[in-house]
């Protein structure tokens, strides 16, 4: 019977930032590309589902739930689909993040609304119990692969490492740690691949919820007093939420992050290029090997194949 199915189902949790999308053209196309991609690229087996988690407003989620069976209509898998109310989470997280928001987000303050971009951060007191690994994607992604095959990458993890997570590949941390490595001048913080540490981008992220939950490092790191000891040390001030912290901590800490390959996250914006960085933009642009998923960052195009 169908009750007896929905006991034995193996569910895989992906989550998506999805706010003010009503509100932007640029995002619903974003949306689409993304949905699209993923439905015709993935494979599931038959006692598998796709859980398929937004982080929304009301109008957004109205929206979302119009689109959705069109875009997911080529979907060989089956999938549920879940809306999480924005406000309501930002409420749990705000007192949990506050403390570094001053440290990683734009302008002086702690502003209230700010918290949401720290969700992955603390995603693992969020959350149920019972959800043990979500995936965090942005929203201007197209996959090359199986989604499925992202999944996969849990089982590489190390017995240390809580995320999974691709390097950044623009050089942007090798300037905001520029002080940092100016009285460091033989540390790798900032350096590009493959020896350097050139800090981590958020747009696909592998959360261990439950090592997240399990780590008394990691949790000790979420701690107003560790993270402000962190950002002195490196004199660290970053716009950039959660990557920034864990950028941060991954300086520190190279154990609680395995790291994605470069195509599982293969970064498209050329910004830094433009901006002072153009003698070594290419050590930390370049990313041989398979592309998985494109991430149009920064706005920037995505190649039709
Ligand atoms: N996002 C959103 N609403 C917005 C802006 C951003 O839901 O108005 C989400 C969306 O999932 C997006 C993610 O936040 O992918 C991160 O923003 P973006 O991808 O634009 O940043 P970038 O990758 O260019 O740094
Ligand atoms: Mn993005």
């Amino acid at each position: 019977t169908g009750d007896d199915l929905e006991g034995k189902l193996s569910r895989f949790h992906a989550l998506m930032m999805f706010t003010k999308v009503d509100k932007s053209l640029n995002l619903q196309q974003k949306f689409q590309v993304v949905m699209r991609s993923m439905a015709k690229h993935g494979r599931f087996l038959e006692d598998e589902m796709l859980v398929l988690h937004y982080v929304s407003d009301a109008g957004s989620q109205e929206l979302g739930e119009k689109m959705l069976p069109e875009l997911l209509l080529d979907a060989t898998f089956r999938y549920e689909v879940v809306f999480h109310n924005v406000e309501a989470l930002t409420e749990k997280l705000f007192p949990i993040v506050e403390a570094m928001q001053k440290h990683f987000s734009a302008g002086s303050g702690a502003y209230y609304s700010d918290a949401i971009f720290f969700l992955s951060v603390a995603m693992h007191r969020i959350m149920p119990a019972e959800l043990k690994r979500i995936v965090q994607l942005d929203l201007d992604l197209k996959f090359r692969s199986n989604v499925r095959d992202l999944f996969q990458e849990f089982n590489h993890f190390p017995s240390k490492a809580v995320i999974g997570i691709a390097r950044e590949m623009q050089p942007v941390y090798r300037h905001t740690f520029w002080q940092y490595r100016k009285e460091n001048p033989k540390s790798h913080v900032g350096d590009p691949p493959p020896d350097g540490l050139p800090g981590f981008n958020s747009g696909v992220m592998l959360l261990n919820l439950e090592a997240m939950r399990r780590s008394t490092l990691y949790n000790q790191l979420l701690e107003p007093g560790r993270i402000a000891q962190l950002a002195e040390k490196y004199h660290f001030r970053g716009h950039l939420g959660d990557q920034d912290f864990f950028t941060m901590i991954g300086m520190e800490h190279r154990e609680l992050f395995y790291p994605l390959s470069c195509g599982w996250n293969r970064q498209l914006c050329t910004w830094w290029r433009e901006h002072g960085y153009g003698d070594v933009f290419q050590l930390y642009y370049h990313c041989d090997g398979p592309v998985h998923i494109y991430h149009g960052n920064c706005n920037s195009p995505i190649p039709d194949d």
